[in-house]
Parts: C-alpha cells; structure tokens; sequence
C-alpha cells in the first residue's frame, strides 16, 4: 500500500509561470487535494508540478498515462521521452531534490513558443535557433560527463542485424559529432562509443499496456520489445546531481517497439512509403535525449522538434537549433 499527500508545486510553477509569461500566471493552487490511498500496487498517480510527499526510492509513480519511473534516490531524477506512431511526443521529468523532496515535471509545458506574431511560421532547419535540454527547468540541465558507452539488444528486431546496427551508430555519432544539414563545424566535446551486442535488456519494461523506466542498472542498452499505445520508442534517462545546477548523466535506455514493424534501415524513403518510420531519424532524435537535448519549443524542422512524421528521412542530420542545444551543453 501506497499514501500519497501531493501538494502544489507553488515554489517552481510561479516563478517559472511569471518568467516565462509575465503575467502572474498561477500554479496549480494553494488547496492541496487530501491523501490518497490505493489498496494495491497500482503506481501512484501524480499531477504535473506536484510534489509527492511520502514517496520513498524505489516507489512506483506514473508519470504520463500508462507511463511510470520508479523514486530515485534523494539528488537524482528520471526523465522518460515517448514518441508515439500519430507523431507526437511525452516528456516527463521525476526529480528527488536533496532538499525540495520528489516532484514531477513535464519540461516541454514550460517551453517558450515562437515570438509574438510569428506563431505560425516555421522557420527552416538552419534558420531555426531553438532548443532545449531535457530537464531545463530552474535552471537545471544534465549531461554526460563522461563518454556515453552503450551497447546493444538485437533480439526480437524487425530489422536485420547489420542495418539496425548501422542505424544506431549513425545516431549514437550524430549528436556528439553534430552531423547537420547547415555547414556548422563541431565544436562539441561530447563522445561515444558503441560496446557492442549484449544480452542485456534496456531496462524499460511493459506491463499490461504500461511502459515502466525500471531503477537505473549501470548499462546504457538499446533494444526492442513491444511498446503498447502506437508508440515507436521510449527513452529513459537517469541523472545524478554533483552540487552543480548541471546533473551528471549516468545511464540512458531507449527501446524501440516491435508491434508494427513498421521500421525502415538506411538512408532513402522506401518508394511507395506509408506509414513507415526511419529508424535511424527515431534513434538520432532519442539519443538527443540520451544526451539531455529537450523538445525545441515549435513543431518545426529540427531533429528535436516534439513531433515526428512517417515516411521522412529528415531527422537523420541535425538543423541549427540541434546544434546549438548540443553546443551549450557540450
Ligand atoms: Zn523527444
């Protein structure tokens, strides 16, 4: 059995709603709801900017529907990105502050939209400045502070061992090397290395239709599983702080969904696409996660734009923004 008491994240939502707007927006309110209580082991279930009073490391917490992480312990946090088959996209952040205790945040309702007037346009993927990274809320950023080492799950692929192999590496080099369509030089410090196969699986399980980030193991592994909802993939990403407001990465998870096997390998959209994603744009677009990248704040053309498309082979190289967002952290 589980109790809960949530309150209100007033300390973080207003002064970030008043930063970003201007105009005093308020939190989720001064009323906090009564304790909850839950005779099973169903996860509790948390309201975006709430703290959960009583959760203890290990405690089971959804996150988004269908979507939970376990408590870290006391200076980490869990971020999970989701991005489903319709093309859009779920990011949830669970943060046990040393001092604050454990809440939850979903970074990309903070993110600034285009500037006024602009709404519409959609700038092109290198005039498109815009970024974010994962967990840029009060400040608070991470990344690899070391090399990313992962290795990789092929069992249960809808793709041959070979070409999702290659896919994968692509991606994995993409953001530290910051391949990109525009002419930018890299000037990241990021690095990588690919260990490998494993029998290891990433530690994202599925139970029932929920999709769980499971406690951090110390292995960051890519594999393939079936991920319930029109979901094509799942990142999970574990994070440490070191006393600094930029939490130190240690372990980042992706599964990639086997349901449909509607994956494509290799660089050119299939002829007579429908419905088919490219596997190496999915993967280059989670190992921005991996690397704390966030969604840019517009349904625009850059590889971490918070939606994605079928039949487009675009998100392969990074756009302006991209680079950017990995520059100012790396
Ligand atoms: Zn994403």
């Amino acid at each position: 059995m589980m109790t809960r008491t949530v309150r209100p994240l007033v300390s973080l939502l207003v002064p970030l709603a008043l930063a970003l707007s201007g105009c005093g927006e308020e939190g989720a309110g001064p009323d906090a709801p009564e304790a909850e209580e839950s005779e099973d082991v169903q996860p509790a279930e948390v309201e975006v900017g709430e703290f959960v009073d009583g959760a203890q490391p290990g405690d089971v917490v959804e996150v988004e529907d269908g979507i939970t992480v376990r408590v870290p312990e006391p200076g980490n946090l869990v971020a999970v990105e989701v991005m489903y088959e319709d093309g859009n996209t779920a990011v949830a952040t669970l943060v046990n502050d040393t001092d604050r205790g454990v809440f939850l945040l979903h970074p990309d309702e903070h993110l600034l939209g285009p500037p006024e007037g602009t709404a519409a346009a959609c700038a092109t993927k290198c005039d498109d400045t815009s970024y974010s990274h994962v967990f840029a809320n009060q400040g608070v950023r991470a990344k690899w502070k070391s090399r990313l080492e992962w290795s990789y799950r092929h069992t249960n692929s809808p793709i041959g061992k070979s070409n999702a192999i290659d896919a994968f590496k692509h991606a994995a080099v993409a953001i530290p090397k910051q391949r990109n369509s525009c002419s930018m030089s890299d000037e990241s410090s990021a690095t990588q290395r690919y260990l490998g196969e494993t029998s290891r699986k990433p530690n994202i399980t599925k139970s029932g239709s929920q999709i769980n980030c499971e406690a951090p193991d110390g292995h960051n592994v890519i594999g393939w599983g079936a991920i319930a909802g029109g979901t094509l993939a799942v990142t999970c990403t574990y994070a440490s702080s070191d006393g600094t407001n930029t939490y130190r990465i240690v372990e980042a998870d992706q599964r990639y969904d086997t349901s449909n096997q509607n994956w494509y390998a290799g660089n050119a959209v299939p002829n007579n696409c429908n419905n088919r994603y490219s596997l190496r744009g999915v993967a280059t677009h989670e190992f921005g996660h991996a690397y704390g990248l966030g969604h840019t704040p517009a349904q625009c053309n850059q590889v971490m734009a918070p939606s994605t498309s079928d039949c487009t082979s675009r998100n392969r190289k990074l756009g302006r923004g991209d680079v950017r967002g990995v520059r100012n952290l790396y």
